[in-house]
């Protein structure tokens, strides 16, 4: 038996989750949500992040019914993410891999997502699209590396939907004189463009590997209109699609203890030294050890 907590803050999510065994004990998070309009910043985000970290591992213990003496790691998002927030989040997680005397272990974010898709949807071997706010990425395994077949390095799709909409309404007046067009036909045309270019990556992945399987990971991952057009790609390969609802899809800690049990297992643990963050840390610097 293997029990991992797992603390995720690395956008503008704090959320701590326990793992055991492939059973999901708790999974608490606190959103940090700025009014409409404004995005969230890196300072303000840790400032938030800071205030809750302490009442969510208090949480996620007490639904878990665990001690801290019957946990055997402590994970961490190491990145990719927001500087300040990732900083608040690895310092509470060293702190009480310390205090408690239990080994600390960094996880790449984007795996989180992979793992934890796998652990709720049972997908084996899919080729995963991972789309949210600061991530866009088809990736498919191969050869122990989560192997990156498509990806935005500008701009996040979620991101991208989010600015446009802010744009929209700075720039709607002079959009609207130059043309018929509605905000709405803004907006659904620019969402079945972007929708249409991730289906379509994915499935030139998912023909290059002979996958049969598709796992939508990611906040926006949620959004049914995704979900129904790539399940149209996937009805036409005889293939099945795989997506999870908003308890797993977004960020949560859940998700870093899953990548966390299946890392710790396969032997890896990160040293105090170690124990640092990057902004930027790509899906395929990841040795999977524990795959085949
Ligand atoms: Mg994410």
């Amino acid at each position: 038996m293997t029990i991992v907590i797992g603390f995720e803050g690395s956008a503008n999510k704090i959320g701590v989750g326990i793992i055991k065994d492939g059973l999901v004990l708790s999974n608490p998070r606190r959103t940090y949500i700025t009014p409409p309009g404004q995005g969230f910043l890196p300072r303000d985000t840790a400032k938030h992040h800071q205030a809750c970290v302490l009442d969510v591992t208090s949480e996620a213990l007490e639904q878990a019914c665990i001690k801290p003496e019957e946990i055997d790691c402590v994970a961490y998002t190491k990145g990719p993410g927001m500087g300040a927030p990732l900083v608040c989040v690895a310092i509470v997680a060293r702190t009480l891999s310390q205090l408690w005397n239990k080994p600390l272990l960094g996880v790449n974010h984007c795996i989180g997502h992979i793992e934890m898709g796998r652990l709720i949807t049972g997908a084996t071997n899919p080729t995963v699209l991972y789309v949210s706010g600061g991530n866009t990425q088809v990736i498919s395994y191969s050869e122990r590396r989560y192997r990156i077949f498509g990806e935005t390095i500008d701009i996040a799709v979620g991101n991208c939907l989010d600015r446009f909409a802010r744009v929209l309404k700075e720039a709607a007046h002079r959009i609207l004189a130059a043309g018929d067009c509605t905000p709405e036909d803004l907006c659904f045309s620019l969402q079945e463009t972007l929708f249409a270019m991730l289906v379509e990556t994915t499935e030139r992945a998912m023909a290059h590997c002979g996958s049969e399987e598709v796992l939508i990971v990611g906040g926006v991952g949620c959004n049914l209109r995704l979900q129904k057009m790539m399940a149209v790609m996937c009805e036409e390969r005889d293939a099945k699609l795989f997506a999870t609802d908003e308890r797993f899809c977004i960020d949560n800690g859940a998700m870093i203890a899953q990548a966390g049990w299946e890392m710790f297992r396969a032997g890896h643990v990160t040293a105090l030294q170690d124990s640092w963050i990057t902004q930027r840390y790509r899906t395929d610097e990841v040795e999977v050890t524990w795959r085949d």
